[in-house]
């Protein structure tokens, strides 16, 4: 067995072990190998970063916007050079076929710093005149050391998505990615001290979340957290953050309906339908797993989805033709198998998929068939829990009203697709749906600048554009009588 890889916490500008000298094995999901040791931090490591980061605030907060843009600029630069580094790197901690992290979430994570420093240079703040007699103008000031948790689906995308806001407004930043997925976040440590970002400014706690994690949220000099990741997990950081009047920002789980009206631009649908049920496994928070058919072309999306579905290839995430790669861990393999046993108990019949697939040379990956489900009652467990995996259920529905019922009787409400050529239905159906993001004949189409978040238990608070910096600073009015 080749030499493994020994991730190291970034903190205070210096690669370092944790303190205990614990380390956690890395597990490859494409060949169910252990290549990489991982840091098992713990409160004693998150104290030293908490205590860089907050010596390192005090310059930090007041460097010049110009300083701050230039350099996670830089860091998007180099981002973008290294990224064959990177993909092959998240690749093969998360499974993902290669070309997705290739053309996505390398991309995405260069775009993250870059849309940052320049939306910091846009950030302005505003006044009020009061009936000629007094103007109030309001101070936004960076909020101190801020926590960023993140999970593994699209782990650089994601944790990204978090630090450049938090840095560019002037926080300084303590965080941690998953533990399942922690080698882009390690390899993002190199490249900040590269780029020259100052000592402290941003430190990287390696381990997993109920020891490093709730050892960031609990701490006391930690001002708020941004949080990505399960529902039930983001209660237990409100619990421990609320007694602490801390700032929250939570991105949960969902369980977003597709709605496909027979009106619709059946081609575009139908290819968009696919990547939305399946792209990265079905392991997005934004994937459509509960896919609502009009009656009238309810039997041909059926078997043409099927079809389509069918030559999907499941394979090594480093094949250039795979479409379904590794699911993140044996685990998780196994909660997505008994979602397909309790569909089955519940009367659903899989249409196709939900085997477990052996590629050869890989053979202990954890590889499954996607999976297309139907004759599921809305409201059965299967169409109402968060499955995360590439699993669909397929269900017709005859009117508006009734489409809505089902769409909106989840306790999620993250996204949704409505797939119709009628602009006043579509409008309509925005409007009523509970969705924090709506796309009308399009999935996952994303501008940085637009609010992005969950009604429900999907969460609470917006990432993205001005949200993100509104978060991540808090607001002083002054008023001057004149
Ligand atoms: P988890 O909630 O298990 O973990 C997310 C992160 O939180 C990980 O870094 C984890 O650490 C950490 N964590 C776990 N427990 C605690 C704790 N008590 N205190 C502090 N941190 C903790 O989610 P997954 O990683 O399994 O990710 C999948 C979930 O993320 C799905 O529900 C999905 O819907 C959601 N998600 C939501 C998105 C959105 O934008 N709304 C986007 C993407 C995913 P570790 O794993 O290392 O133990």
């Amino acid at each position: 067995m080749s030499e493994l890889i020994k991730i190291r916490n970034y903190v205070n500008g210096k690669l370092v072990d944790p303190v205990m000298g614990k380390y956690l094995e890395n597990i490859n999901p494409a060949s169910g190998e252990v290549y990489a040791l991982i840091p098992d931090s713990d409160g004693k490591d998150v104290d030293a970063a908490v205590k860089y980061a907050k010596e390192a605030f005090h310059s930090w907060s007041k460097t010049s916007i110009e300083y701050r843009h230039d350099i996670l600029s830089k860091i998007s630069d180099l981002i973008r050079d290294n990224l064959k580094l990177l993909a092959k790197a998240e690749s093969k901690d998360n499974g993902k076929p290669l070309w997705l992290a290739k053309e996505v979430d390398i991309p995405r994570a260069a775009a993250n710093f870059k849309f940052f420093a320049n939306a910091i240079t846009l950030f302005a703040s505003q006044a009020h005149e009061t009936d000629q007699t007094a103007i109030n103008y309001t101070i936004r000031r960076p909020l101190g050391v801020v926590s960023c948790i993140s999970p593994w689906n699209l782990p650089l995308y994601l944790f990204t998505w978090k630090i450049a806001p938090a840095l560019a407004a002037g926080n300084t930043v303590v965080a941690k990615p998953s533990e399942l997925t922690p080698m882009t976040a390690f390899l993002l440590s190199t490249i900040c001290m590269e780029a020259g970002l100052p000592a402290g400014v941003l430190n990287i706690v390696h381990g997993y979340g109920h020891s490093a994690g709730q050892a960031m949220v609990s701490h006391d000099d930690v001002k708020a957290v941004s949080f990505t990741g399960g529902t039930e997990t983001g209660q237990k950081i409100a619990t421990l953050a609320a007694p602490k009047f801390k700032k929250l920002s939570l991105e949960l789980g969902g369980k977003n309906p597709n709605i496909i009206f027979a009106d619709c631009d059946y081609d575009d649908m139908l290819a968009t339908t696919i990547q939305s049920s399946f792209s990265n496994q079905g392991q997005i928070c934004l994937c459509g797993s509960r896919i609502f058919v009009e009656r009238p072309i309810y039997e041909k999306f059926k078997k043409d989805f099927v079809e389509a579905v069918r030559k999907l290839k499941v394979g090594h995430p480093d094949q250039p033709d795979t479409r379904i790669g590794a699911l993140v861990s044996a685990s998780h393999l196994d909660k997505v198998k008994s979602y397909l046993e309790l569909a089955k108990e519940e009367g659903g019949k899989i249409l196709f998929g939900g085997k477990e697939v052996i590629v050869e040379g890989f053979e202990n990956g954890y590889y499954l068939e996607p999976a297309i489900i139907e004759g599921l009652a809305f409201d059965c467990r299967t169409n109402q829990e968060e499955i995360f995996g590439p699993v669909v259920s397929i269900m017709p529905f005859d009117t508006e009203k009734e489409v809505l019922e089902y769409a909106n009787s989840v306790r999620y409400g993250l996204s949704c697709s409505i797939w119709t050529q009628n602009l006043k239905r579509a409008t309509r159906i925005s409007s009523e749906i509970e969705a924090g993001i709506v796309w009308v004949n399009t999935w996952m189409l994303r501008d940085l600048r637009t609010p992005f978040g969950g009604m429900k238990d999907s969460g609470i608070g917006r990432e993205g554009g001005l949200d993100a910096l509104n978060f991540f600073t808090e607001a002083k009015n002054v008023c001057i009588k004149y």
